[in-house]
């Protein structure tokens, strides 16, 4: 039986139509939902990002502001930027895309953000909020897994969750959300002893490694779902032959452009394995912007009630 490719790009669609739906309602309440993007310096890649949650905006009716400081701006300059955002009235959601230049203090940065406006779900607030199960706003990424599962009528409760990596802002939410829906939760890292006998034993696989292609068939159960957060730029055309050796419009493209996308996941080996899988692109990458606008529209809807 051929595994079941779950396509973010449908899920972020439905959400999307859902945001656009909740943003009307507001509208019609007089409250114009509001949300500033930080964007520091000229890096290309967070430029492309912006953009794109720009655009997302736009699609759903919400109104959207681009602050553009030079890449030389102090940590408190910065902060007077953000200290700005959190009183205006207009503006419900504020996004600083990471990383900020090294000069910066990123911490003092997400922590100058207003809690009720950190709809990137990264203020120690927000974090503690996802602990306890209360109000707060959680990551995109983590959020956008969760959707993914349950859109597509995926149980979550007592299956075995194994994430493979622990970072703040993917892993860690990922494994608390997962809880949360009474998964039985294991999370590994790079002190993990044996890595592929531990990623064996999910029912649901997440990975967010940054390590081109690293899951390969050994750590899949066979009929796992697995999710693929990974997103990894290859260049190096030996790599791109071995991954993509049996996928010709893959390498053709590659030809063609020189670059190519693939996951944390093996392709071919998880479409052999697993029951269900997030393809890259077109897996969990396009969820994240949904999230974050259905966090703006959250953000939006409960400093109306206040
Ligand atoms: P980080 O680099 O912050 O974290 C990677 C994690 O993987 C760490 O916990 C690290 O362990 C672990 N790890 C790395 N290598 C190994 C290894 N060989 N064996 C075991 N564990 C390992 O990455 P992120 O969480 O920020 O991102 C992960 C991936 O997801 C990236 O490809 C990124 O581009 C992508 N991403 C995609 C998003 C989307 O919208 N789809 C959003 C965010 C990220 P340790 O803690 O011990 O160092």
């Amino acid at each position: 039986m051929s595994a079941r490719v779950l396509n973010g790009n449908e899920i972020r669609d439905q959400i999307l139509d859902e945001v656009q739906q909740g943003v009307l309602e507001l509208s019609a309440r007089g409250v114009q939902v509001g949300l500033a993007a930080v964007l520091v310096g000229d890096n290309p890649a967070s430029e492309i990002y912006v953009r794109n949650k720009i655009r997302a905006c736009e699609r759903v009716g919400i109104f959207s502001e681009r602050i553009t400081p030079g890449k030389d701006i102090s940590t408190a300059d910065l902060l007077a930027i953000i200290e700005e955002l959190n009183y205006r009235k207009d503006i419900h959601g504020i996004l600083v895309q990471l990383p900020l230049p090294t000069q910066i203090d990123e911490s003092k940065v997400l922590l100058a953000v207003s809690p009720t406006k950190d709809v990137d779900g990264f203020h120690p607030v927000n974090v503690g909020a996802l602990v306890t199960r209360q109000i707060g706003f959680a990551p995109c990424t983590p959020a956008g897994l969760i959707q993914i599962l349950k859109r597509s009528n995926i149980r979550i409760a007592g299956k075995h969750a194994v994430i493979l990596g622990r970072s703040n802002i993917v892993g860690k939410p990922a494994a608390l959300l997962l809880l949360h829906e009474n998964a039985t939760v294991s999370i590994c890292h790079s002190q993990t002893t044996d890595l592929a006998m531990m990623a064996r034993e999910a029912d649901i696989l997440v990975v967010a490694l940054g390590r081109p292609a690293m899951v390969t068939r050994d750590f899949i159960k066979p009929g796992a779902v697995v999710l693929d957060v990974g997103i990894n730029r290859l260049q190096d055309a030996g790599e791109v032959k071995k991954i993509f050796s049996d996928d010709q419009k893959k390498l053709e493209r590659f030809q063609e452009k020189g670059t190519v996308l693939v996951g944390d996941v093996h392709p071919s080996d998880v479409a052999e394995m697993a029951s269900a899988y997030t393809p890259v692109p077109g897996g969990v990458g396009p969820l994240t912007i949904a999230m974050l606008l259905s966090n703006a529209l959250e953000a939006a809807r409960r400093s109306s009630e206040n």
